[in-house]
């Protein structure tokens, strides 16, 4: 078995593979290393044709604080890495070094795992926050603890929403608009009314209950299973999610490309201002 920094890979029941987030300190947030991590694992998974249900869980109060902005090594890793997608440009002047990464890391990794020919359950606790909804939603079944919280906050930074843009389909038009405008967290409730998750439990019920239904789930024919998966998928695909997805990741390219030539950086600098102030002027405040 690989020797992973990141993750823990484990097998906590007959024909059930759990990949579990484990960078507790940084509150899961998605180094390169811990991304490229989660793939390989998915992959191990994938093609181990003795595992029909793979759950994605966290260690820690939080199961992802997003994309790591401190990532020291990460360019050079995605350099050097042995790369999933055909893309290229990387480490190209202008806005195709930037494009190609999040084309490979970002949108890349989480449709090649929405695409899985097995079924997928996120169990969730604590923030998710942007880049986190990336590894929530390409998972087939959503099983939240009651403290979940969920944000896209990228439209603060000057961006136009998470690379992964799957919001319209997982809460709906009218909550995709408020939750990109405002920065607003869903509440797990919220999100299980909305139909983004699929069921709420207790935080110390989260692990019992996720690996009860994969084990109920993987006693069906992987076979089929797998088709109808595939099923929902095609559905879901022909009301527009492809066509969607490219447009506002073109969109999402346009808006780091906006603020590198006005703020010199991919993000608009002033969203830091603004959320530090905020946390002077309440000191009780987790960030
Ligand atoms: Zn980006």
């Amino acid at each position: 078995m690989t020797d992973f920094e990141t993750i823990i890979y484990e097998r906590p029941a007959d024909k059930v593979a759990r990949i579990v987030l484990n960078r507790v300190d940084a509150r899961n947030a998605q180094s390169m290393r811990m991304l490229y991590e989660v793939n390989e694992a998915f992959d191990i998974a994938a093609q181990d044709d003795s595992i029909s249900v793979i759950i994605l869980s966290a260690n820690g109060p939080h199961f992802s604080a997003g994309h790591d902005l401190r990532d020291a090594e990460g360019a050079q890793l995605v350099a050097e890495h042995q790369r999933v997608g055909t893309w290229c440009g990387f480490g190209c002047d202008g806005a195709q070094s930037q494009m190609a990464i999040e084309k490979e890391m970002y949108i890349g990794l989480s449709e090649r795992w929405r695409n899985i020919p097995k079924p997928t359950i996120a169990a969730v606790q604590g923030k998710v926050i942007a880049g986190g909804l990336m590894l929530v939603w390409p998972c087939d079944l959503v099983v939240a603890a009651q403290d979940a919280l969920f944000q896209d906050n990228t439209v603060s930074m000057g961006v136009a929403g998470a690379e992964f843009f799957n919001h319209p389909f997982e809460v709906g038009v009218r909550k995709a608009k408020e939750m990109l405008f405002t920065s607003d967290f869903l509440s797990a409730r919220e999100a299980r009314e909305l139909g983004m998750v699929n069921h709420v439990v207790p935080l110390d019920e989260l692990e019992s209950f996720t690996l009860s239904m994969a084990a109920r789930i993987a006693e069906k024919p992987l076979f089929a299973l797998r088709l109808a998966k595939e099923s929902v998928n095609v559905a879901q695909d022909n009301q527009g999610r492809v066509n969607a997805m490219q447009t506002s990741f073109a969109y999402h390219q346009l808006c780091h490309s906006h603020n590198q030539q006005v703020h010199g950086m991919l993000i608009d600098p002033s969203f830091m201002d603004r959320t530090f102030a905020k946390k002077s002027a309440d000191p009780q405040r987790k960030g």
